[in-house]
């Protein structure tokens, strides 16, 4: 794998500081309870936060929910109930009722660390009294100086010193990936002849999940540097790599993993052949319309930087200015060294610099939160919201194509509007 003469990796970075308009971790809880299928997630937190996760995640009113919230009223908030008390009381409550629960999370928010609650005393005390059917742990999915895709790192990163250790050599899969890309991964490391593999988190907790001094680990998400220092603090290796986003990444992320575990070439070409075909000939016809298109990146779910190697590298793209809430250099350096220069690199917001910025660079595809994407839509601009870039399944070889076509369809329907303006 060869990257550009002079790549992003040796650029500066813009850095600023101010107001930003992302969401909070607990909007992580959406997809993570899908994936732990035994665990339950009780944010403790206020009204608001209520409301978020109900409206975030409505669909679940249909099925018997796996997270909840136990409200601060105002006189926890004013300090004159003991809300430690109350915590117990709830997970009494709830555990008596949902003997299916094996792992619980207490989910610190904004007005839980704003009075500061100790939500890892809870979690010890209340670990104690409930295992060994249930775990509970904590992490916090507020929003202060946070994003929302650091909900999920907090929560692995809580679960790390937990996990067993294993003597064994093997490799950690790290990130929550819909089932159906997982098992298309896991699938493409057996064909390679490459085990045993495990995946955190875990579907279920009885799942034989370990870290040991022998552990190697891959990351399938950039926003787990959290985790990734957890894990190296329990001895495993990082094994540091482009993320699996189209061809050449998925490529990449394998190939990677592969010369780890003494995969031959001959071996990795016959397993990846054809996904690979697949995965070339479904990119160059999703990313026609992209081709020699301009992108503009807000920060937002932190999956920025590998998306943005993919558009430039796979689609034809260029990029403008690729903007991420947090670079964590360890795990995203592969991509950017894939990135050639130009771009403008920035890391955090003060979101009316930047909108001067978006404003005056006019990219004909412009990537941003919910907020932001009305009003620039009504400015003229072309925009794609970040956050359905985590809700769909877009790693490895078979969802390459859709991956493209994500960043495609606001494109097409752009023209289309032209058109029948004209
Ligand atoms: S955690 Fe903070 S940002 Fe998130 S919903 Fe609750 S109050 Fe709002």
């Amino acid at each position: 794998m060869t990257g550009p003469a002079l790549s992003c990796a040796e650029m500066p970075v813009l850095r600023q500081r101010g107001q930003r308009e992302v969401f909070c971790g607990l909007t992580s809880i959406i997809w993570l309870h899908r994936k732990m299928q035994d665990a339950f997630f009780l944010v403790v937190g206020s009204r608001t936060c209520a409301h978020l996760l109900q409206s975030a995640a409505g669909v679940m009113i249909f099925a018997e929910p796996r997270f909840g919230t136990a409200v601060l009223e105002e006189t926890d908030l004013a300090g004159m109930a003991d809300a430690q008390e109350e915590i117990d009381r709830e997970v009494e409550r709830l555990l008596s009722r949902r003997t299916d629960i094996r792992r619980l999370f207490l989910v610190g928010s904004c007005p839980s660390e704003v009075i500061k609650l100790d939500l890892s005393k809870a979690a010890e005390r209340l670990s104690r009294k409930y295992a060994p059917q249930v775990r509970v742990l904590n992490f916090s999915g507020s929003g202060i100086e946070t994003t929302f895709t650091e909900g999920e790192d907090a929560c692995l990163a809580a679960m790390v010193p937990d996990l067993p250790e294993v003597d064994d050599r093997q490799l950690l899969m790290v990130g929550a990936l819909p089932d159906v890309v997982q098992d298309q991964a896991l699938s493409l490391l057996d064909q390679l002849g490459i085990g045993p593999v495990t995946v955190l988190p875990s579907m279920r907790a009885d799942d034989p999940v370990g870290v040991g001094s022998k552990t190697v680990f891959a990351m399938t998400q950039p926003f787990l540097g959290e985790t990734c220092a957890a894990l190296e603090r329990r001895g495993a290796r990082h094994i540091p790599a482009p993320f699996p986003f189209g061809e050449v990444g998925t490529t990449a992320w394998l190939r990677t993993i592969a010369d780890e575990f003494g995969v031959s070439d001959a071996v990795f070409e016959r397993v990846t052949e054809a996904p690979r075909a697949r995965a070339r000939n479904a990119v160059a016809r999703a990313s026609e319309v992209l081709r020699d298109r301009s992108v503009f990146f807000f920060p937002d779910s932190q999956l920025e930087i590998p998306l943005a190697r993919f558009l430039i590298t796979e689609c034809g793209m260029r990029a403008l200015e690729i903007g991420a809430p947090y670079i964590h250099r360890q795990l995203v350096e592969p991509d950017l060294a894939m990135i050639p220069e130009g771009p403008v690199l920035s890391e955090g917001q003060d979101v009316d610099l930047q909108l001067d910025r978006a404003r005056a660079a006019r990219a004909d595809l412009t990537v941003c939160g919910l907020g932001l994407a009305n009003p620039l839509e009504a400015e003229g601009l072309t925009t794609k919201w970040a956050i359905e870039l985590v809700f769909t399944p877009v790693h490895f070889y078979e969802q390459a194509g859709d991956l493209a076509g994500l960043f495609a369809r606001p494109l097409r329907r752009r023209d289309m509007l032209r058109v029948a303006a004209e």
